[in-house]
């Protein structure tokens, strides 16, 4: 990491790829920058960030071949990233110094827009929650869960990663529609949080030894929804329980993200994958949530802002303070280290 200047008020700190990570990010994967802050120009606004969302496409956006669906970040760009800023300088007809904003300002202190990508938020009491369940990932839940699982009243939802930041949204919102919901969780400690915070019906240990058979004990009626977040060795567990006619919202596979060349392949599993899609008429879709701010994103943060402050939908966070160790908790995210959805909080 190099500074060339000392952090203070005139000061942007901004954190940028230094390497593609080989497997897990490390350290050295990232580069400090120190630069003065920038001006606004006609037309643009200037925000100081508050809240860094930390999300897994990050992780994909490190390789040197990209996802697809965005390019990936050069070697010396701008790690990106989803945040809750504050305008500090405008010169956009439509923001004043003090309006809060959800921009894609990335990892750094303050960052220039010309108000194209900026979205108004009221103030509220918790404006991280815009990164999060009225947000992002509680959007993804509600197009993944409601759009493309449809599952209905008395029928068997599983969500892995489900104390995450989208997991721990689809299964709340399941339990709305009156599905029976099954959690699979990293540990013992984010089960029962599942279960007893979240209202989940029961939540499977995925590292537990007889995790496939306490899957299936969890499933007596088979898996109607399977939202697909991990992949691995969860979605080899999952297969055999689809019930026929499932619906597979295919959300994302960070069970993967950090796989190499040098990674072992492990075992076929495509086989076992289409035999399962194919004799179980199992509707698979994957989806893009970009692709849907557009016409459903209103509609969404109306729904949720009402479950939220009804208190129907608990938002859990892990908040990590600091915008210098926003790489070391991007790490811990990946290896499901938190629960809840991780935000970094910048020094003001
Ligand atoms: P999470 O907050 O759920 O964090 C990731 C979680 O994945 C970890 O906490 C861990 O939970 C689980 N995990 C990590 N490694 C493995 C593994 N080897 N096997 C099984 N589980 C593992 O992340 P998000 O809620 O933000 O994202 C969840 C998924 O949704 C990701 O795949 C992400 O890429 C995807 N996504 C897709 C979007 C889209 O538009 N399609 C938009 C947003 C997210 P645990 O240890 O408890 O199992």
């Amino acid at each position: 990491m190099m500074t060339n200047l000392k952090p203070g008020p005139d000061v942007n700190r901004r954190i940028t790829l230094a390497a593609h990570p080989n497997g897990l990010p490390v350290a050295s994967d990232f580069h400090l920058v120190t630069e003065p802050v920038p001006r606004p120009g006609e037309g643009q606004v200037l925000l100081r960030t508050h809240f860094l969302s930390l999300d897994p496409y990050m992780r994909n956006l490190m390789d040197r071949i990209g996802p697809g669906y965005a390019p990936p970040v050069p070697l010396g760009g701008t790690m990106p990233g989803g945040t809750v800023s504050r305008v500090v300088d405008s010169r956009h007809p439509n923001y004043r110094p003090g309006d809060l904003v959800i921009a894609n300002a990335g990892w750094q202190d303050y960052s220039v827009s010309d108000g194209n990508d900026l979205l108004a938020v009221a103030d509220m009491a918790r404006p991280s929650l815009a990164l999060g369940a009225l947000g992002m990932p509680g959007f993804t839940a509600h197009v993944g869960l409601l759009d493309i699982g449809q599952p209905k009243a008395g029928e068997t939802v599983v969500v892995a990663a489900a104390t995450g930041a989208v997991g721990a949204m689809v299964g709340q919102i399941a339990k709305l529609k009156g599905a029976r919901v099954v959690g699979i969780a990293g540990g013992d400690y984010k089960c029962r949080q599942a279960v007893d915070d979240l209202g989940f019906d029961a939540c499977v240990d995925r590292h537990a030894p007889l995790f496939g058979e306490q899957l299936a004990a969890a499933c007596p009626a088979g898996v109607d929804v399977y939202f697909e977040n991990v992949g691995g060795d969860v979605l080899s567990a999952v297969l055999p329980l689809l019930n026929s006619g499932a619906r597979m919202p295919l959300c994302g596979f960070v069970a993967h993200y950090n796989d190499s060349a040098a990674s072992s392949p492990g075992a076929n599993q495509l086989p076992q994958f289409l035999a399962a899609i194919l004799q179980k008429r199992v509707r698979v879709q994957g989806f893009i949530i970009l692709d849907y701010y557009g016409e459903r994103f209103d509609e969404f943060r109306r729904e949720m802002g009402e479950w939220v402050n009804h208190g129907k939908v608990k938002a859990v966070e892990h908040v990590v303070h600091g915008l210098l160790n926003a790489p070391a908790a991007l790490s811990d995210l990946l290896q499901g280290r938190h629960s809840g959805k991780v935000v970094v909080r910048l020094e003001a």
